[in-house]
């Protein structure tokens, strides 16, 4: 009997096809209403220059919380949301609410853009880019304030079908940025056909650049190479103070990562923020004071 028990806890671990099928199925059933019901929320994780430290913007990260599932992060729900044909919804969803967010803080006199990764999928829509020009002017937000991430595999599974759009963003002044980069197959040098303004370097080489020359030799020449084709380079990924400073040290321009701030739902977000500028409010007075 306990044999039998343990068996079927077991058997409870690996669902059957049937089974998977209809989890999926019941993900994209209510993923729409998950939108309107608030059940559908964007943490955002800031990025800071390097070697300034300066807040220059959030990356904005799509979470489901699940009624029966719990929280769901994006690499569980996004692709079957994307098989289902919604993934244009869900980006509009992401942008919009980022937008609001970018007024908010123009509203209070700071400067913080967002960023928004988009699935392949936009880049064969045609009517992707007036969505964002319309989505821009309706939160009057200026276009250099958003990028849009698009991972090097998405943009390099087919780069023909993918450069009109391409195209036609960063023709709106949108900054353009390929995320994950150096886990595809592509290299630098073929990336400067295509209108892109930024590489983020995948964090799995972040994560070692401490620990692994090769890992590290990796990261210096995407900084090295994106800065001789005139492009920002930024780093995800940054957990640690020795990387952080290895990678101010080696001129890379932006870092985002857990040692810098976890993503953050809205509300503390607000709060880090603030303590954020208070702490360099204090820094100015702290140097008027010593002066
Ligand atoms: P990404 O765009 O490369 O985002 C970075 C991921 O790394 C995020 O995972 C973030 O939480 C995580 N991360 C950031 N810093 C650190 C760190 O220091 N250490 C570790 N271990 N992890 C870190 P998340 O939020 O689970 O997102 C996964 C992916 O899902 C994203 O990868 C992005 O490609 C995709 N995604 C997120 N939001 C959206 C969206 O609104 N639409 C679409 N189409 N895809 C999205
Ligand atoms: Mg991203
Ligand atoms: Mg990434
Ligand atoms: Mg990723």
């Amino acid at each position: 009997r306990a044999a039998q028990s343990s068996g079927e806890r077991t058997r409870a671990y690996v669902p059957s096809m049937g089974q998977m099928f209809l989890r999926r199925f019941q993900l994209v059933t209510q993923f729409r209403q998950s939108m309107e019901t608030g059940q559908v929320k964007i943490h955002y994780q800031p990025k800071i220059a390097l070697p300034s430290r300066e807040v220059l913007g959030v990356e904005a990260l799509v979470r489901w919380r699940h009624p029966d599932f719990g929280d769901l992060h994006p690499d569980e729900f996004v692709p079957a949301v994307e098989a289902a044909g919604l993934v244009d919804a869900l980006t509009d969803f992401v942008l919009d609410k980022a937008l609001i967010k970018v007024r908010m803080w123009m509203d209070r006199g700071l400067r913080i853009g967002v960023a928004v990764n988009l699935s392949v999928r936009s880049l064969a829509n045609l009517d992707f880019p007036d969505g964002v020009a319309a989505a821009l002017a309706r939160h009057r937000v200026p276009p250099e304030l958003l990028t849009l991430e698009l991972t090097e595999s998405g943009v390099m599974a087919d780069p023909q079908r993918a450069l009109p759009v391409l195209r036609a963003l960063h023709n709106l002044g949108v900054v353009l940025a390929v995320d994950d980069f150096g886990t595809g197959y592509s290299s630098l040098a073929y990336l400067r056909q295509l209108p892109v303004d930024e590489v983020k370097i995948d964090k799995s080489f972040v994560f070692g650049m401490g620990s692994d020359l090769g890992d590290l030799a990796v990261v210096r020449s995407i900084v090295e190479l994106g800065h001789s084709l005139g492009l920002t380079v930024v780093a995800e990924g940054v957990e640690e103070d020795v990387a952080r400073d290895q990678l101010a040290a080696m001129g890379c321009d932006v870092a985002q990562g857990y040692l810098i701030s976890r993503p953050l739902s809205e509300e503390r977000l607000e709060a880090w923020l603030q303590a954020r500028t208070a702490q360099a409010r204090g820094l100015r007075d702290e140097m008027v004071l010593t002066l």
